[in-house]
């Protein structure tokens, strides 16, 4: 039997020691990555139950309990979260990447029950067959595990709202090691907790949804007609304006996401990628031709493609590729000079891109205090990519933006400072997840990632 003792901590019980990976493992580089970044953990726990799952909680609280020590314990589904938090130095991942079934419950209700280490590129194959969908963002590696619970801003998000509207039940451990059923009628703050509130209430390893129906047609199972356009832009306040005016008026069975970076001579490349439940038909192709006259189009395409093809999961395992530093924020409106406002972040040199996508439809239609996603009158999404490290800066570069919005999105944020906890859950969301960790975490065991403490 493998040999782990890490020196000062607690003797690892006998049932975790499989699935334990420390310094001296051969797999022990590639297990301490994310996407992002490499971390220098002490001990790694690959769960393949949920009963090792929450073996792995009960000896990370007792490791803190007897060293005294506010070691980091981090949790790890799909290693795609942009707080890059899965990963840490010095202390435990828990990983539950093998905890990754996905099953029909009712084909008729949608039900579908899937496990949190699942990525979402995965799930939607699977559910291609059923013509289902759940919207549950743009990249097929993502994880269900860090995307379930802050939100899911998906293609299809303006017709189905957020992956979080979709949970009827979980199954969540929490800082006691306790494996619990939760839903509307059992244990029902900790279910609005975990839809929403992010990683500082528990590890979910289950849950269920309702799933969305898309009628197959011809050859395909889940039709979604996709247009793609490039244009290039001189003046970006008036694209972005009209394109506002455009998707105002456009059904919601679109979604429209715009991906803007610097191009030749102050100029902007814009690529849009519009997205339309079903096989196009006469009102889709006049939204289409709509938005193909907003500026002169350097590319041009339009296609049909299954739901489960458009978000495929490549894979690729992590390599702790490089550091990302993103921000974002929500608004409920078209506030004054935004296109102004993108384009100075745009040009800066420390940019990589910025994403503006439409979000209002579905989503607003839902309580505020259903879930603990608070920004229910939300209707654009502004995020912004960078690579620098030197937050304080790049921070500043967002400052326009973040002075007006109603919210930023949990899951879209590197920032993990105090002030972007509280942007992301206000007032009285920030006040009802404290209550509710008081009563299953009130000794932070899970402080990874965005958090609220006081
Ligand atoms: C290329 C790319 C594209 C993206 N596109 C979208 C998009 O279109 N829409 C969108 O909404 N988001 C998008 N995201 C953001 C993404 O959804 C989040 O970063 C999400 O947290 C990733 O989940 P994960 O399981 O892969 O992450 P991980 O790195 O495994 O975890 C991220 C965080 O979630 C917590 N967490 C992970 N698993 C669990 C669990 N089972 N229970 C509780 N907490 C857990 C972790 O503790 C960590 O703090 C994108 C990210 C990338 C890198």
């Amino acid at each position: 039997m493998k040999r782990i003792a890490i020196k000062n901590w607690p003797k690892l019980p006998n049932d975790l020691i499989p699935i334990a990976i420390d310094r001296n493992s051969v797999d022990y580089v590639q297990a301490s990555c994310n996407c992002f970044i490499t971390g220098k953990p002490k001990l790694i726990l690959m769960a393949r139950t949920e009963n090792e799952a929450a073996a792995s909680i009960k000896y990370a609280s007792r490791v803190r309990k007897e060293t005294g020590i506010d070691v980091p314990f981090s949790f790890r589904s799909g290693g795609h979260g942009i707080s890059m938090a899965s990963v840490n130095n010095d202390g435990i991942i828990l990983d539950i990447s093998k905890l990754k079934k996905v099953e029909i419950v009712d084909i008729n209700k949608g039900l579908v029950k899937v496990q949190a280490g699942a990525v979402w590129g995965d799930v939607a194959e699977f559910l291609n067959r059923f013509h289902l969908v759940i919207s549950s963002g743009d990249f097929g590696d993502t994880g269900v595990g860090g995307l379930s619970t802050s939100g899911g801003i998906g293609l299809l998000v303006r017709s189905f709202g957020l992956t979080i509207d979709h949970i009827l039940a979980a199954k969540v451990i929490t800082a006691d090691g306790e494996i619990r059923s939760v839903d509307k009628d059992n244990e029902p703050d900790l279910f609005w907790a975990i839809r929403g509130g992010s990683s500082q209430i528990g590890l979910v390893t289950e849950l269920l949804f309702q799933a969305d129906k898309i009628e197959p047609e011809n050859q395909y199972q889940c039709p979604i007609t996709v247009q793609n356009i490039d244009f290039i832009i001189d003046d970006l306040e008036s694209f972005v304006h009209k394109w506002g005016k455009w998707i105002d008026e456009a059904p919601l069975k679109i979604t429209s996401n715009l991906m803007f970076t610097s191009f030749d001579n102050n100029q902007i490349l814009v690529k849009m990628n519009n997205f339309w439940v079903g096989m196009p038909n006469q009102i889709a192709n006049d939204a289409f031709k709509r938005a193909s006259k907003l500026a002169i189009v350097k590319k041009y395409d339009q296609k049909v493609v299954d739901y489960g093809k458009l978000v495929k999961a490549p894979h690729n395992p992590h390599k702790g590729q490089q550091p990302v530093y993103v921000k974002n924020v929500l608004l409920d409106n078209f506030i004054p000079h935004l296109g102004t406002k993108i384009s100075d972040i745009v040009h800066n040199q420390k940019t990589i891109g910025v994403e503006l996508r439409s979000i209002g439809g579905y989503l607003n239609t839902v309580d505020a205090n259903q879930t603990a996603w608070a920004d229910r009158s939300a209707v654009i999404f502004i995020a912004f990519w960078s690579k620098s490290k030197n937050n304080k800066n790049i921070n500043r570069i967002f400052d326009s933006l973040q002075k007006v919005d109603v919210g930023v999105y949990g899951a879209y944020s590197s920032d993990l400072s105090m002030k972007e906890s509280y942007r992301i859950w206000p007032s009285e969301t920030a006040q009802k997840l404290k209550n509710i960790m008081s009563i299953y975490d009130h000794k932070h065991l899970f402080n990874q990632g965005h958090y609220l403490y006081d």
